[in-house]
């Protein structure tokens, strides 16, 4: 496979960018060589710049459900363009995606529109401290909560794949408030609360897809409730990734607990830049300009954006049966997976959550970031390298999650298996 072209693009993007790229784990650093650089995508496909194409289960990392250049997307975006840009100012566009985030989120009463999952996790936050008047909040080694000053504690991901527990450049201070607990362990969430009497909420991804694939176990959630309604905190789902992917209504939907507050991102924008937050009337009451915790954004519900998100949501609710069909993709992916490397004597343990997929090149089950940690990183960078090589598009980390997109077939999934079957052989 020749990939001439992105290296020298990588080259030339590095004397100009930062590492060559806008956001870390862009960069193929915890697999090694070179990322590729995208010229157009289709369907379920990526086509880099020397002309190669790839089966995408990557999925711009989550929005896509629909793959890409989805037409009904296209050009409800097309239609919003030509309206203008941004006006700061209320559109109609905004009260419908309002409409459909509070139909489907039993849990959301309303809702406030931002423009990155960062930005939605950093408000609800906020306004959790604003509305408890306490100001610790607790998150969970190995989720992701967004860049956030506040959050940068031991986060899985880009960071957790460059085994930075944070990052220089956030205050000592500025971290003090957060308190961290073990994923799945609820002797650690008891014992931060033993530890403060000051906490405002505890944040959590009820389905963990930022240190691979790892749900939160039913019963470990409704410890949470329970903790949270005994001491007045509030629970926070960080849905910004599983929103829209795992199930329609969300977490809460398969999991039995109910949060106070979800953020959402990703899928909610259709691959525009979307986030968002609600929870409960009294909650988001609180909020600026009808309360006075502050929260604002000159782009915040851009028109264009909400366009690309209403078509989305609409066509998801729309589909009743469209999440069976993508789960069951993606339990053929992981079994295939499982069988070749059962075949080839490699530990591999897989879980799929409706369109979210995961495998861990690991002997032992994954139900927290070490047990994350302890997977043999090697093997998935040349398993990595292996399915690329072959036109196979995979996240460039261990410590990620894979997504099915409505556009990728049965026969897509078979040939992902074969060449799967063909790397392991090799490994
Ligand atoms: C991606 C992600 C974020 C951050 O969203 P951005 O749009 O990248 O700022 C926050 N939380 C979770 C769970 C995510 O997966």
């Amino acid at each position: 496979m020749n990939i001439t072209s992105s290296i020298q693009a990588f080259e030339e993007a590095q004397t100009l960018i930062p590492g060559g790229v806008d956001s870390p784990v862009r960069a193929f650093k915890s697999v090694g060589g070179t990322p590729l650089f995208i010229e157009k995508g289709e369907g379920a496909h990526l086509y880099d710049i020397d002309g190669n194409a790839y089966v995408d289960y990557v999925q711009s990392w989550g929005p896509l459900i629909f793959g890409h250049r989805d037409e009904a997307i296209e050009s409800a975006v097309c239609d919003a363009v030509r309206h203008g840009l941004s006006f700061g100012a209320p559109t109609l566009s905004e009260s419908e995606l309002a409409k459909e985030v509070i139909g489907i989120f039993e849990s959301i009463d309303k809702v406030r529109f931002v423009s990155s999952g960062t930005e939605a996790v950093m408000s609800a936050i906020r306004l959790a401290r604003g509305f408890t008047g306490k100001d610790d909040i607790v998150k969970f080694e190995g989720c992701y909560h967004g860049h956030s000053d506040a959050l940068l504690v031991q986060a899985g991901s880009g960071l957790a794949t460059f085994g930075n527990p944070s990052s220089p450049g956030v205050p000592v201070d500025f971290t003090k408030h957060t308190l961290l607990a073990k994923y799945n362990d609820i002797e650690s969430v008891r014992k931060c609360f033993e530890d403060s009497d000051n906490i405002a909420c505890i944040i959590i991804e009820p389905i963990a897809g930022n240190m691979g694939l790892v749900p939160a176990d039913k019963e470990f959630l409704a410890e949470l409730r329970l903790l949270c309604d005994a001491h007045g905190a509030l629970l926070i789902f960080d849905e910004v990734m599983s929103g829209f992917r795992a199930t329609l209504h969300g977490a809460e939907s398969i999991t039995g607990t109910t949060p106070d507050m979800v953020t959402l991102g990703k899928v909610i924008g259709g691959g525009m830049p979307v986030g968002a937050f609600g929870g409960k009337a009294e909650i988001m009451a609180k909020l600026s300009p009808e309360g006075p915790v502050y929260q604002a954004g000159t782009l915040s519900g851009n028109p264009v954006a909400m366009a690309a998100g209403i078509t989305a949501v609409r066509k998801l609710r729309s589909n009743a049966k469209l999440y069976s069909v993508l789960e069951a993709r993606a339990k053929r992916l992981m079994e295939g997976f499982a069988e070749a490397a059962a075949k080839h004597g490699i530990a591999l343990k897989t879980d799929v959550r409706g369109s979210m997929f995961g495998f861990f090149f690991n002997d032992k089950p994954v139900k927290n970031f070490d047990d994350a940690a302890a997977s043999d990183l090697e093997r998935f960078a040349a398993f990595h390298a292996g399915m690329l090589s072959r036109g196979f598009y995979f996240a460039c980390s261990q410590f990620e999650t894979g997504f099915i997109c409505t556009q990728i077939t049965d026969e897509m999934i078979e040939a992902t298996i074969s060449a799967a079957d063909e790397v392991m052989g090799t490994l």
